[in-house]
């Protein structure tokens, strides 16, 4: 429902909550935060969820504080699972190194989940978000088959200190073999430990804004969740993969076919 993601030297979790605060006349049912670059360390990775209102969430994390130099937030409007904690956005893949959040519906999610199964996977939760965490993990492994080895580095997932391979082919490809594999609508924001310091947009129907701030990037699902840090906004187009990292934007559409997007200068206010 409300997505905001967040790349640059800023403390991420206050600025993704704000943002996500911003966006809160959308409406949603929990709410839940990645962060990565944990204690300077790019290849850490954590997330912390609550059901019901954003305060719920803020409490979490004075319990719990997070610290990083990017990360994805998301509000949640259920539409499969209920709005319980293990269903709340972000989802992780089946290593716990990669995390998304989505707005939409993947209309094909039964038959993907049932294939994903019959492979191995498990899902921890009732959503169709949790599926697509799973096929970007699947485009991973799948490309790892044909690609040598990748060292192995350490990645903190909430639970544990899990080891996982460098990515074995760029996040982004992963995305985009993944979402072609999707029915239905998505704006979806995307990180892995496995792949440090990016963030991985991808469109087709719920909107997505990209940011452009000075050494600093931003994404969100609508203007208002950014506009008081940036005036500079991209809108990303149906079949559009935005790969933002601290050095800027970079755009393809689902087959990978690089273009450039020219910022518009938003003027009004919400
Ligand atoms: N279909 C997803 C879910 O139910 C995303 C909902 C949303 O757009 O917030 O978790």
């Amino acid at each position: 429902c409300g997505i905001v993601g967040y790349i640059g030297p800023k403390d991420v979790v206050p600025l993704i909550v704000e943002g996500l605060r911003r966006l809160e006349y959308r409406g949603y049912d929990s709410a839940g935060i990645a962060v990565a670059g944990i204690a300077d360390n790019p290849t850490l990775l954590d997330v912390r969820r609550a059901p019901g209102k954003l305060s719920n969430l803020e409490s979490v994390l004075r319990d719990k504080p997070l610290h990083g130099t990017y990360g994805i937030g998301h509000t949640r409007w259920a539409t499969h699972g209920r709005p319980t904690e293990e269903n709340a956005h972000p989802h992780r893949d089946g290593t716990g190194t990669l995390v998304v959040v989505h707005n939409g519906i993947v209309e094909n999610y039964l038959a993907l989940k049932r294939d994903l199964i019959a492979r191995g996977h498990r899902f921890v939760s009732e959503t169709d978000t949790e599926i697509i965490a799973h096929l970007i993990e699947d485009e991973l492994e799948k490309a790892a088959l044909t690609v040598p080895a990748p060292q192995l580095i350490e990645a903190n997932t909430a639970e544990a200190i899990v080891t996982a391979p460098a990515s074995p082919i760029p996040l982004e490809e992963a995305v985009r073999r993944a979402v072609k594999r999707l029915t239905g609508a998505f704006a979806i924001g995307v990180l892995s430990a496995r792949e440090p310091n990016k963030l991985v947009a991808a469109r087709l129907g719920p909107p997505a804004v990209i940011g452009i701030g000075d050494g600093e990037f931003f994404l969100a699902s609508d203007v208002p969740g950014i506009l008081h840090h940036t005036r500079d906004i991209v809108f990303l187009n149906d079949n559009e993969v935005a790969v933002l990292t601290k050095e800027g934007v970079t755009y393809t559409d689902f087959e990978g076919t690089p273009h450039t997007r020219t910022p518009q200068r938003i003027t009004w206010d919400p």
